[in-house]
């Protein structure tokens, strides 16, 4: 793979050939603002062709599973031998540490590793209808056949992986895809798209269509052509994407405020600060869908987590992304550290009591832990999608599962507890897609099923249950 020092131009890939027309849009180091590259801004035009190309490559090369599997293994070993390029360009163009992104980069191998092994076993069920009076001749069961062409279009914040999960599965299931990555982090996926192809994935079955969402992407989701859409990124416009796509399969994987709760029987108090500190500021730098953001702690260790959970946030290093000794880069934009440092402020303002951070020099924001919060804030109520978490006190376990439920959003929440009878029932009550019970809600491991409820979007992600997604099931009946 080549230098990434130099700047490099990158253009759309249709039928494996990469095209340098029309537009550009440039690519900064989210750390020092230089240009690292530029890619071509694919217009409706090429969108239709990409489509195109899909449609007519999946009519026309079938890949076994066998084939399938051996490809998604490859592209893992292909990442792995690349590691250093893909996490220094993951840091440049996305601003997260060396070592955020060196997790992001094992995260994409066990994801392609993991959706090789699925490739192998797709199946459907055995349906016993003979049971039903006067079908006793019958015998049915059903097949899993790839829904065709996928339209995926991805975030910002882990392009890599969270492009993986979708391109992995897709492939998988045998269909082919034309992904639209972020316009302001499409390299890292570009290079993916690269060590696929050198990995055997035949021409056409990945497409790559560059440029904005409401250009680019919304090309993509005008077009019927497309089989299935499946999306990660804002709510806003997960509800666009769902509302525009009419009669077909639509996946998405939105956002979150997400809620840990931990209960005074929580044993090591000191050590859950320090995590929740690294999932809340440290990950991806507060920029994750899982991100630790609201923390509801028992009245009688409040006072004691609050002061761990400070000193562990006033302890991180903030800077350069590409130094090593680095614990927080940047937001992924000046913008987006501005909306951020407004929240607070707003916060601030009525009420909100800082006890530590607040403060942004440039795109970094610093590790921010606010008290005195009430439900309305919004760094309460909406994703924050930054380094700000705050902390709220709880007298009863119907005060801590009422408040961790009180959001618009339902993806993932953590609850620490000793007390298996109030986990047990926090997992009956706690209106979310996934509960982590002695973790907090940052917790994921790419082989299980991962997806919200209520604003957080719909359908699971995990390869073998996108696979499910990515599959339409059909039933046979035989009349013996
Ligand atoms: P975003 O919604 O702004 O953009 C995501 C993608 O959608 C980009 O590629 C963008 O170009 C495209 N897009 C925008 N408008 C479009 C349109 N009209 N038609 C088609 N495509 C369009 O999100 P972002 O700022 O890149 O990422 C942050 C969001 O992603 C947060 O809300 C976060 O919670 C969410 N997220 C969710 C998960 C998850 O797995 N649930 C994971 C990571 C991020």
């Amino acid at each position: 793979m080549e230098a990434t020092n130099k700047l490099l131009e990158y253009g759309n890939i249709i039928g494996g050939t990469e095209l340098f027309e029309g537009d550009k849009i440039p690519i900064y180091n989210k750390y020092t603002n230089e240009q690292i590259g530029a890619v071509y801004k694919a217009d409706q035009n090429v969108v239709k062709n990409a489509v195109t190309n899909a449609v007519d490559t999946f009519k026309k090369i079938k890949l076994s599973p066998a084939d399938r599997s051996e490809i998604l293994l490859k592209t893992a070993k292909l990442l792995e031998m690349n590691r250093e390029v893909l996490v220094h360009t993951l840091v440049q163009e996305v601003g997260r540490t060396v070592t955020d992104c060196n997790t992001e980069v094992d995260r994409a191998i066990n994801t392609f590793t993991i959706s090789s092994e699925e490739a192998k076993r797709i199946s459907g069920h055995g349906v016993p209808i003979e049971g039903q009076k006067g079908h006793e001749n019958r015998l049915s069961f059903t097949v899993r056949t790839p829904v065709g062409v996928v339209g995926a279009i991805t975030p910002f914040n882990m392009p890599l992986n969270l492009s993986a999960h979708k391109v992995g599965p897709a492939v998988a299931a045998g269909n082919t895809v034309i992904l639209k990555p972020s316009e302001v982090a499409p390299i890292t996926v570009l290079k993916l798209v690269k060590l696929m192809k050198e990995a055997g994935l035949p021409d056409g079955y990945l497409n790559v269509v560059n440029g904005f969402g409401n250009e680019t992407g919304q090309y993509l989701i005008e077009d019927d052509r497309v089989n299935m859409f499946t999306f990660t990124g804002s709510a806003r416009v997960g509800r666009h994407i769902k509302n525009s796509t009419g009669i077909k399969k639509v996946s998405l994987e939105l956002g979150n405020n997400s809620p840990t709760i931990i209960h005074k029987d929580a044993a090591q108090i000191g050590d859950i600060a320090k995590l929740a500190a690294q999932r809340g500021f440290v990950t991806a730098n507060g920029q994750a869908c899982i991100a630790v953001q609201r923390l509801y702690v028992h009245r009688d260790i409040y006072d004691e987590f609050l002061s761990e959970f400070v000193q562990a946030a006033k302890d991180l290093k903030v800077g350069n992304p590409a130094d090593p000794q680095t614990d927080i880069g940047v937001m992924i934009s000046e913008k987006e550290a501005v909306r951020v440092e407004k929240w607070v402020e707003e916060a601030v303002a009525n009420g909100a009591k800082l006890e530590c951070g607040g403060k942004r020099e440039g795109t970094a924001y610093y590790p921010t832990v606010l008290t005195n919060v009430n439900a309305d804030m919004k760094v309460v109520c909406e994703e924050v999608f930054g380094p700000v978490v705050s902390v709220i006190p709880y007298e009863s376990i119907d005060e801590a599962l009422q408040k961790a439920n009180d959001s618009d959003y339902g993806l993932q929440a953590g609850i620490f507890t000793t007390d298996f009878n109030f986990a047990m029932r926090a997992v009956r009550e706690l209106d979310f897609g996934g509960v982590i019970i002695n973790d907090v809600s940052t917790f994921r491991t790419d082989a299980m099923p991962y997806g919200g409820i209520k604003n957080s979007g719909l359908g699971k992600e995990g390869p073998k249950y996108t696979i499910e997604e990515m599959t339409n099931e059909k039933v046979v009946v035989m009349n013996l």
